[in-house]
């Protein structure tokens, strides 16, 4: 089972020591990268590439950066994606991006990318990046329908990305007609699963209203008169991910993107669980084979 694992960069020096802590006790599940979300605007973005390159330096994982097209010329990103390739990183994760202003809608920069496919189109030109691209189990908002969302996909894909990483969800059967929708429209790249374990329920309904995720009624019951509680909740939130990743596993999915919100403890619940299991399964067939040689 592959895994890789989220993470965004620090606002201050407490969430600086909370991410690096997360970071140092899931770079133990050895994950095959670990990815930088992209915040638009300058600071913002000097944050995200200074943690991207720290972690190159720092750590033996794979690190892959995030790059939105808001607020940013089409130089400024070839820029900053050709300096990570200078310091050894090729792993991108190309996205749109959103605009800050609540309701506000996508506009490109008059200089930059129009979109996650004109950027991935870019950057395939300029270097040998493996490319990542976002996909919308649930269907992106801005899509009018289903359709206009795969086709979208399919473009991104056409284009030169390599895989595809999707937005969080947590009915096991969106993923699957998700990628079964893949296969119809040709889009013959990994479709990776993209898993939050929910770490607080108030906080997963609010921000998930914009992003393309529903949550469903049934983990609504499940976190129902927890609100003052949230030891209990974290116990609730790693069962729900982990029971959607061993369903999935079970449908042949064997490569899982954490959402970690830079805390640890429930992704870390979930994958001790997760590959301790593999790791008996391992050690089952290892001693069979033994015995049959014997
Ligand atoms: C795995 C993953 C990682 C993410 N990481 C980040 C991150 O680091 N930083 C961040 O800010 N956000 C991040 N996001 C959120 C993402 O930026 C938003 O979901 C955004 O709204 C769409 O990005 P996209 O790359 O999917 O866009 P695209 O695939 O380019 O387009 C998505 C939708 O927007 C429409 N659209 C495309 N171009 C235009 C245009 N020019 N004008 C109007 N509509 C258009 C398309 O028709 C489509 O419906 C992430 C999402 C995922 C799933």
């Amino acid at each position: 089972m592959n895994i890789s694992f989220e993470f965004f960069p620090a606002k201050d020096k407490q969430s600086e020591n909370s991410l690096w802590e997360s970071f140092k006790k899931l770079e133990k599940f050895k994950p095959k990268f670990v990815s930088v979300t992209f915040g638009a605007g300058g600071g913002e973005r000097d944050k995200s590439d200074n943690l991207v390159k720290k972690i190159k330096s720092n750590s033996n994982i794979e690190v892959a950066g995030h790059l939105t097209c808001v607020g940013m010329t089409k130089n400024e990103i070839n820029n900053i994606s050709l300096e990570w390739l200078k310091n050894g990183i090729n792993k991108i994760i190309a996205l749109r991006g959103d605009v800050r202003e609540k309701n506000g809608k996508y506009k490109p920069h008059p200089e930059g990318y129009i979109n996650a496919a004109d950027m991935v189109k870019g950057l395939k030109k300029i270097g040998n990046f493996k490319i990542a691209v976002a996909g919308y189990p649930e269907k992106h908002p801005d899509s009018k329908n289903e359709k206009e969302d795969l086709d979208n996909l399919k473009h991104k894909v056409d284009q030169g990305a390599d895989r595809v990483i999707t937005q969080f969800f947590f009915d096991e059967e969106k993923f699957l007609r998700f990628r079964d929708q893949c296969i119809k429209f040709k889009i013959n790249v990994p479709i990776i699963p993209g898993i939050l374990p929910i770490t607080s329920y108030e906080k997963v309904k609010n921000f998930s209203k914009n992003c393309g995720a529903t949550v469903p009624n049934w983990i609504k019951k499940e976190f129902d008169g927890l609100d003052q509680d949230p030891a209990v909740q974290q116990f609730v939130g790693a069962s729900i991910a982990t029971d959607l990743v061993k369903k999935l596993k079970t449908e042949g999915v064997n490569e899982f993107h954490f959402y970690t919100l830079n805390k640890y403890e429930l992704t870390y619940a979930v994958c001790k669980r997760l590959l301790a299991k593999n790791n008996i399964k391992l050690t089952e067939k290892i001693n069979k084979n033994r015995e049959a040689q014997i």
